[in-house]
């Protein structure tokens, strides 16, 4: 075990996550289909909502990415490896942790 504070770690990671949380279901709509109804917008309105759903949904993809390596984390820390590299066990630096607590590779093994 490192002299990492997970409890601190668990209260930022959860905290994280309610936001990303609160954030997946604000973008809720912007990621949805878009109406295939042209009697309201024009063909070039269409494109600009088609594109904006598109950078919605690439955003939503990323958060949710970021939301699996949290719970990954919080479950690295409820089962007490947390700090340690998923890949050689070795322990993680406490400054790389400090960078991103949600890391599960430690710099050898993240090729860094
Ligand atoms: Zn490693």
């Amino acid at each position: 075990m490192s002299d990492v504070d997970t409890d601190r770690v668990r209260a930022d990671l959860t905290a994280k996550r309610a936001e990303i949380c609160a954030l997946l279901e604000e973008t809720q709509e912007d990621a949805a289909p878009v109406a295939l109804d042209q009697t309201q917008q024009g063909r070039l309105s269409r494109m600009d909502a088609m594109q904006r759903q598109e950078m919605a949904q690439a955003a939503r993809r990323r958060r949710k990415l970021e939301l699996e390596r949290i719970d990954a984390a919080i479950a690295r820390i409820d089962a007490g490896t947390f700090g340690e590299c998923v890949r050689c066990g070795e322990e993680i630096s406490p400054a790389r942790l400090g960078l991103d607590p949600t890391t599960p590779l430690c710099r050898d093994c993240a090729g860094g």
